[in-house]
């Protein structure tokens, strides 16, 4: 049976001190044995980074440290951003590239999307491509063509064993944040048709790539959306800021 991939997306929320807590209680409430069936994934801000390490070590937690962003350089006269190698010494393995929320409100470009995503790979971390369409990209049918056109861009020059390493995460723009979840069948859909893609693109080992959806994940829609065959875990944004509905929705994994 396959191990599913759950990951909380914190955003800008949560203190250091609030991570500890948070942490603190996700221990106490993930079902025994979760770790075998579901890895489970925690991306804090950066400023919670060190204490959320040092709880999962000292804690023994079952979970994998995450981050939500990093600069494509390995260090230099970039004030504000933080470089991936400072990533990897904390313990991070995830980190996210190109969500929706950078894209929009940061400018975050295709190019700057696709160099990110090599630096993580340089450093030994797992980049979790994120891509999805806009309301009006679905109305007007481009869907397809818009998930195509970002994962062209990001992965350029990648052979199908660098693609089976990476997360790519299925987030449509008009679901994340409104309570509008995708249907099931909607999700499947799209994570179907970005491994068809995949494969087409880098080859027949892309197809072992780990797709995610994400956009209004809660505890009841969980098992549902597992329920696709190419729907291999979920990122959850608003949902995983407490610990009792975050471990209800590991628990319905
Ligand atoms: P919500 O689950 O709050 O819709 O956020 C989804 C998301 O953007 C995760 O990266």
């Amino acid at each position: 049976p396959r191990r599913v991939l759950v990951a909380g997306n914190w955003k800008m929320h949560h203190d250091h001190l609030e991570t500890i807590r948070t942490l603190q209680e996700l221990g106490l409430r993930l079902p025994e044995g979760a770790s075998s069936r579901v890895e489970v994934v925690v991306h804090p801000p950066f400023t919670d980074l060190r204490s959320a390490q040092t709880t999962i070590e000292d804690r023994g937690l079952p979970l994998v440290l995450g981050a939500q962003h990093c600069y494509h350089q390995d260090a230099g006269a970039f004030t504000g951003e933080v470089a991936p190698p400072m990533l990897a010494r904390l313990g991070v393995r995830y980190v996210l590239v190109g969500h929706s929320e950078r894209r929009r409100l940061f400018g975050q470009d295709d190019q700057q999307v696709a160099a990110t995503l090599q630096a993580i790979r340089r450093h030994g971390m797992v980049p979790v491509l994120c891509v999805g369409e806009t309301e009006e990209e679905r109305a007007a049918g481009a869907t397809e063509e818009r998930l195509a056109a970002q994962l062209t861009a990001a992965l350029a020059g990648l052979d199908g064993e660098a693609v089976s390493a990476l997360v790519v995460a299925y987030e449509p723009v008009w679901a994340i944040g409104t309570g509008q979840t995708a249907t099931p069948e909607d999700a499947q859909a799209a994570c179907a048709f970005i491994r068809g893609r995949l494969v087409e693109a880098h080859g027949p080992e892309a197809a072992a790539v780990r797709l995610l959806y994400g956009g209004s994940v809660t505890p009841e829609t969980t098992l549902e959306l597992l329920r696709g065959r190419d729907v291999d875990g979920l990122l959850v944004g608003g949902a995983s800021l407490r610990a009792d509905s975050f471990a209800a929705i590991v628990q319905a994994a």
